[in-house]
């Protein structure tokens, strides 16, 4: 396994690995800055094949993160946790315990919360034994879809004002890509503002509630991205837009809460080359962290608090989505490199002025 060479490796902070034998647990903590402040990030439960793609899942979420906090203005930094094994199987809680005393040891440098395959219910037993988790439903904001689909609502009327010079939806076509906790709530948003959506899920279920809900019109799970809408929101996987999909998109922009949606990052460019407009997944969909801030600042080692309502704070996605639009314009790039500059520039202010001031 390598660690220094791996391409997701990035001057990251810190790197961790616990192992607890009695349980079967098998944890790595990555975290990628703390310039901002205590890093926050989710802990991933995965059938990982080999460790080496557990650590470099690690290595760039944990990057993603310290990015989405900077855009998002928060004083955090980023990190990310994966626990190694099929959640179906292996999760207990004794397991849940021991990966709570391994966030102690890790300590005040890092929080964590809900992911793939961890829930609100894990973060409650975590809390029992570690005060270094947010999520919970007893004392914070609990599931963090409600603000994610809330901030990615204002994220799409960024895009309406930037790609379509509007801004009301009344009669604009999205395609919503994912009818779970995120997308559904998503449409319901769009809905009450005038929208006309289509919708696809595997789950069919979930698509014939949206047809009576919305008036939505359903599509096979495959074609959702090639429907002829205004803008196409992917809101269930990573990776949807690849080079077998691309020709095939119609929309002019597309915005959606679903992490790590570009295959690569010359697809970004791609986009741009076709008038595509691209929302970067980890600035539209920060609504989850965004609303646990007052959780996040009941964490020992926290000195910050919140000083905008949830809403304003949610409000601000729409802003500076607006302002990396504008300055990628500008700048003749794409507006996920614009983003990823602009992040990096603010972690490593940050990071010189703690070391002026050290
Ligand atoms: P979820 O599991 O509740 O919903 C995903 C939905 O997508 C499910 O209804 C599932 O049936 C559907 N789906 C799966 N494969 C599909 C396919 N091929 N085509 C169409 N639908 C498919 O997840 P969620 O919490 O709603 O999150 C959605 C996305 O947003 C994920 O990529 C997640 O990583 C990202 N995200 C979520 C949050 C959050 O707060 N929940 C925060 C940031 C990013």
């Amino acid at each position: 396994m390598t660690v220094w060479r791996s391409p997701e490796f990035d001057a990251h902070e810190h790197l961790s690995f616990f192992s607890d034998p009695e349980t079967g647990l098998r944890a790595v903590v990555a975290i990628h800055s703390t310039a901002l402040g205590p890093a926050v990030g989710g802990t991933r439960f995965w059938t990982y094949p080999t460790e080496t793609m557990a650590v470099d899942d690690a290595l760039r979420l944990s990057r993603a993160m310290s990015y989405k906090c900077a855009l998002a203005g928060l004083p955090l930094g980023g990190g990310k946790s994966v626990i190694i094994g099929d959640p179906a199987i292996l999760k207990t809680e004794p397991l849940l315990k021991a990966y709570g005393g391994f966030l102690n040891r890790v300590g005040e440098r890092f929080s964590t919360g809900e992911d793939v395959g961890f829930t609100v219910a894990d973060c409650e037993i975590i809390r029992s034994v570690s005060p270094y988790v947010a999520g919970t439903a007893s004392r914070g904001a609990g599931d963090p879809s409600i603000h994610t689909a809330l901030g990615a609502f204002h994220g799409l009327r960024a895009v309406l004002e930037t790609r379509f010079d509007r801004e009301d939806f009344a009669g604009v076509h999205v395609a919503v890509q994912g009818l779970g906790n995120v997308g559904w709530r998503l449409c319901e948003y769009l809905h009450a503002a005038g929208a006309r959506l289509s919708v696809a899920d595997v789950d069919p279920a979930k698509t014939a509630r949206a047809e009576r809900a919305f008036h939505a019109e359903a599509v096979v799970p495959n074609a959702i991205h090639a429907v002829e809408a205004e803008i196409y929101a992917p809101c269930a996987l990573g990776g949807v837009i690849n080079p077998e999909t691309l020709p095939y998109i119609q929309a002019k922009a597309i915005a959606g809460a679903a992490n790590n949606q570009l295959a690569s990052s010359d697809i970004g460019a791609a986009l741009q080359a076709r008038g595509i407009l691209y929302a970067p997944d980890y600035v539209i969909n920060a609504g989850g962290v965004v609303g646990a801030v007052e959780e996040l600042a009941t964490i020992p080692g926290r000195r910050f608090e919140a000083v905008q309502p949830v809403e304003q704070r949610l409000e601000h996605i729409r802003d500076r989505l607006i302002d990396i639009f504008g300055r990628a314009r500008q700048e003749g790039a794409t507006p996920e490199a614009t983003a990823m500059r602009m992040a990096r520039e603010m972690i490593a202010q940050s990071r010189s002025v703690a070391e002026l001031t050290n």
